[in-house]
């Protein structure tokens, strides 16, 4: 699978301690992609999805987000990943993807119906710069949350009420920058660019 990064802990794309998990390429192009180093598929960034599970499954973790990069153009690994982390136990996942739900349901995939029941949440739809809002977890206001299990419901409600924020750390000389930054993108590009790495 093609994996851009991994990242633990996260606590801006879902409640708790999360991994994140970036996968590599996408062929959507959307104006104002905030990953677009993930865009372009890279044979480099190969590894597979039993390499993934052990470099993660000891993380302290309450939950798993899957961005992009567009997670459903790898379905076979994404399929894979989905159903390792639910037999390691892992019940609160949360994928974004930038198909609808009704696109990705169209496709009749046995493979994309077990990832939308076994998930916990979906977010759906193509980042639109123009209806970019500040509500927490998603890009723009096209964009739509579906809470899947009821267990998780009201922790996400809860979390979708909070003030959105993006955080940025630097690691091994590079800057990170985690979340979806809302109205005011470009205060948070701003600051992100101003954090010098460390000598
Ligand atoms: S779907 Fe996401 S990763 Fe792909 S171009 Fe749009 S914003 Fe970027």
């Amino acid at each position: 699978m093609q994996i851009g990064k991994v990242v633990f802990p996260i606590t801006t794309l879902g409640p708790g301690n999360r991994v994140g998990i970036w996968t590599q390429g996408c062929y959507r192009g959307c104006k104002g992609c905030s990953n677009p180093e993930l865009q372009l598929l890279d044979s480099s960034k190969e590894i597979s999805v039993s390499e993934l599970i052990s470099k993660i499954k000891d993380f302290p973790f309450d939950g798993v987000t899957i961005s992009g990069g567009e997670p459903f153009i790898q379905i076979d690994q994404l399929y894979l990943l989905v159903k390792e982390l639910t037999h390691l136990g892992v019940d609160d996942i949360l994928i974004y993807s930038g198909f609808t739900k009704e696109e990705l349901e169209a496709r009749q995939d046995e493979k994309i119906f077990y990832i939308l029941s076994n998930i916990s949440v979906l977010i759906d739809s193509p980042f639109v710069l123009e209806l970019v809002d500040d509500v927490p977890l998603r890009g723009s206001s096209n964009q739509r949350v579906w809470l899947f299990k009821d267990k998780y419901k009201d922790a996400y409600r809860r979390f979708l009420e909070e003030e959105k924020r993006v955080d940025i750390f630097e690691h091994q000389g590079w800057v990170h920058f985690i979340g979806i930054p809302g109205k005011d993108y470009q205060d948070v590009y701003k600051k992100y660019l101003e954090v010098k790495p460390k000598k």
